[in-house]
């Protein structure tokens, strides 16, 4: 455990490395974007409990099967669209059934999975995380670390969709069998503002789980985290408010062709 944060942060740093040329930071200070994925499953509703206390902005990202599987995904549902300090964004409609290199192979069928999660969500931003990969896609901008994502997340930016992985995760550690420490994860984000190698420079983005949640240990340390956060005046924002979020364009012919438009090929090139 006494090397874990380091190393991790070492990682992070080695992915980061790869990632084009980042946007510099406003030296507004640092920004810190807490998401959620796999949601809505039951320990979701500590998260509600928690937005509700604190007025959190939060991202979620979530699964379309989940949110339909039963009611209690139906209300947490309900309650994050019709909060506005939540941000409801697309972690895709099956979440690969946890078989990722076999989703993956079909970059066609991994579109259509995002855009079936959008449809049934009415998600009204294309806020993207790919299921179990951190690959990014930003106005341009991209790191890709595994690389059977690279077809899939490239067709989605031509669509307009931000694809958000994450620069470090409240992991579980299987040695200690616990949660990171508000204090450790705090140690890798500073390493991470230290060293300029989060994927844009003073922008911190964080992966939680829900089911992180259902563990009354490591609600008491996002408490403290939180505080944490609040007391070094850094800011909390959701990922709309990211870098270059706001200025992804769509590639008309990309959208015509997964829509199945067809049109002459005359008009095609002139396109
Ligand atoms: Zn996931």
């Amino acid at each position: 455990m006494k090397y874990l944060i380091p190393v991790i942060a070492f990682l992070v740093c080695l992915q980061s490395s790869r990632a084009q040329s980042p946007v510099s930071d406003t030296g507004t200070g640092v920004t810190v974007y807490l998401t959620f994925d796999d949601g809505p499953v039951k320990t979701s509703w500590h998260l509600v409990d928690l937005i509700r206390a604190d007025s959190l902005p939060v991202t979620v990202f979530l699964v379309g099967r989940y949110v339909f599987s039963s009611s209690t995904g139906m209300s947490i549902f309900r309650y994050y669209r019709d909060n506005p300090v939540v941000e409801i964004a697309n972690h895709s409609y099956s979440h690969a059934r946890n078989k990722y290199k076999k989703y993956y192979a079909k970059p066609g069928q991994v579109v259509s999975d995002i855009l079936k999660n959008e449809d049934s969500l009415h998600l009204r931003e294309k806020i993207v995380r790919l299921p179990g990969r951190n690959t990014w896609r930003i106005n341009g901008r991209q790191r890709t670390d595994l690389t059977d994502t690279r077809l899939a997340a490239d067709s989605l930016m031509k669509l307009g969709y931000r694809i958000f992985g994450w620069d470090a995760e409240w992991r579980y550690d299987t040695a200690s069998q616990s949660y990171l420490t508000a204090r450790q994860l705090i140690s890798v984000m500073d390493f991470l503002v230290r060293h300029h190698c989060s994927f844009t420079p003073g922008h911190i983005v964080i992966l939680c789980h829900d089911t992180m949640l259902g563990d009354e240990w490591a609600r008491q340390q996002m408490g403290l985290f939180i505080t944490e956060i609040r007391a070094r005046n850094w800011k909390m924002k959701t990922l709309r408010d990211y870098p270059g979020c706001r200025d992804s364009q769509p590639d008309l012919l990309e959208t015509l062709r997964v829509n199945n438009f067809f049109l002459p090929k005359f008009l095609l090139q002139h396109l």
